[in-house]
């Protein structure tokens, strides 16, 4: 294999992983190598019929246009933070009370995100969720900067 070649397929690999490793919600390109600090959260697995309802109405919100069935739920499926309400999380009220770190951010057990940049929460339209959105835009312009990036020196000459 050329040198050449052997750098494109680096390149196109890390690509590829870095859109596996993207948050699954329609319009949302956060991911865990670009955005380390955020929380992210795996889809509900269909394992018994609870679990399938609760599975089927995730991706109905996150937008994949997918059924339950033809879903691939794994490592790679997952939902980041900016897609929940405040009330999805469990509280840890022993660390409130002792003004100690939370630890572990976790959602409760009937959590569903709702907040989308293609479908604003409808309760907390506060500065809060506007930064979230404009922090949104502006992830989605640094993927398309690699894209370009990536087009502009496969060109060929
Ligand atoms: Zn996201």
């Amino acid at each position: 294999m050329s040198r050449d070649a052997s750098t494109a397929c680096l390149y196109y690999l890390a690509l590829y992983s870095a859109i596996m490793a993207q948050c699954k919600a329609f319009g949302c390109y956060n991911n865990k190598r670009a955005n380390p600090k955020k929380h992210y959260f795996m889809i509900p697995t269909p394992s018994n019929p609870e679990r399938t309802d609760l599975a089927r109405q995730w991706l109905h919100n996150i937008g994949t246009g997918l059924s339950v069935d033809k879903f691939t739920f794994g490592r790679n499926s997952f939902v980041c933070e900016d897609h929940f309400e405040k009330t999805c999380y469990k509280r840890n009220l022993q660390a409130e009370l002792l003004g100690e770190p939370c630890g572990r951010i976790r959602l409760t057990e009937t959590a569903v995100p709702t907040i989308f940049v293609h479908r604003p929460s409808k309760t907390e339209k506060s500065k809060d969720s506007n930064r979230e959105i404009r922090q949104e835009t502006r992830s989605k312009r640094k993927v398309r900067d690699v894209y370009q990036y990536l087009l502009r020196i496969h060109e060929p000459r």
